[in-house]
């Protein structure tokens, strides 16, 4: 089996009418990156840099980021390797971080993520210090997760410029032109996605955020499963609008939520434009057969159909009709 995912992940993942579909790996620790190479990888779409503190108990230095993006990078070679910053808080909290957020009444919706990250900004500086400096190694990208305002963004990038000014005072090698990209997880990102666009180099839809957060149901309660649906036509109507926000202002725009490592929804994606998904790095070989056994045209009559539908479980059994008859 092992040797069959690594025949059908090995090459490009073209449609049977010429277009070409990138197809990265998302990965938690450095050592995950080996497998995504093996698997077929187009790269690392989201590098969950949180993991760093999460198997720790203490706070980790420059160096310790350092080392753990080079590895990355280095494993990757030629291939881009997105960086998200630090994505701490809500299901996330570090054993020493605990009393910074154990009085949170709604961690999801408190201080997590960037917030955290301008919250305590040695610890931002330390991970963008380290990010800038691994960049010298291969195609390093940055990104922030959880933005919610253009105000998080212009700070984020402010603080990103004074870093890369410190660097330069203190003559330490980093590359300075990093591209700087953002998910779109928030609603309020999604609708402003025109406004963004101008402002970042990529977008990265952050499904799993997106849906929880549209719906109103927690990503990880399961007394509210049922209300938590990724084929919601709302969180379809969003991911459209930033497709299309992306498109407008030419920059590439990338699914790395769960929702593109379920096969069934890649025939859609693909058919609302996608040409970017990063997913868990064993979906990687069969999301590349998928694409290798359909064409643009099919995929885009599935995404002009799904538009028929009204409620999630309707869309999610098309869905599935059709990928038995292109499978
Ligand atoms: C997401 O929210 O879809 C996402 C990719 O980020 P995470 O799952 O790490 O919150
Ligand atoms: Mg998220």
């Amino acid at each position: 089996k092992r040797a069959k995912l690594r025949s059908q992940g090995a090459g490009e993942a073209i449609t049977k009418d010429g277009v070409r579909i990138h197809i990265s790996g998302n990965i938690e620790f450095p050592d995950e990156a080996e497998h995504c190479v093996e698997l077929g990888a187009d790269g690392i779409g989201l590098y969950r840099t949180e993991f760093l503190y999460m198997e720790s108990n203490a706070h980790r230095t420059e160096e310790e980021h350092f080392q753990a993006y080079c590895q990355v990078v280095r494993t990757m070679g030629e291939r881009p390797v997105v960086i998200r910053t630090l994505d701490l808080g809500a299901d996330k909290v570090p054993g020493m971080m605990k009393d910074v957020f154990s009085d949170a009444t709604n961690p999801e919706l408190g201080l997590r993520s960037i917030r955290v990250c301008l919250a305590d900004l040695k610890l931002f500086r330390t991970q963008l210090r380290a990010i800038l400096r691994a960049a010298v190694e291969g195609d390093v990208r940055i990104m922030f997760p959880l933005v919610a305002s253009l105000t998080e963004l212009r700070q984020a990038r402010m603080l990103l410029r004074d870093v890369v000014e410190d660097l330069e005072d203190q003559g330490i090698p980093f590359r300075r032109d990093v591209p700087v990209g953002m998910m779109v997880e928030v609603p309020s990102a999604a609708i402003r996605a025109e406004e963004f666009a101008r402002e970042v180099d990529f977008f990265s839809i952050g499904t799993n955020d997106l849906i929880q957060y549209t719906l109103a149901a927690d990503r990880s309660d399961p007394a509210v499963a049922k209300y938590y649906n990724t084929a919601d036509p709302a969180i379809l109507k969003l991911i459209r609008m930033v497709v299309t926000a992306a498109a407008d202002a030419r920059i590439p725009v990338t699914v790395c939520g769960q929702m593109s490592s379920d096969i069934k929804f890649v025939p859609l994606l693909i058919g609302m434009g996608l040409r970017h998904l990063s997913v868990t790095p064993q979906a990687v070989p069969v999301l590349k057969d998928l694409v290798r056994n359909m064409t643009i045209g099919q995929a885009e009559e599935i995404a002009k159909r799904v538009a028929d539908f009204e409620i999630a479980r309707d869309i999610e059994s098309y869905l599935r009709g059709e990928l038995k008859k292109l499978s």
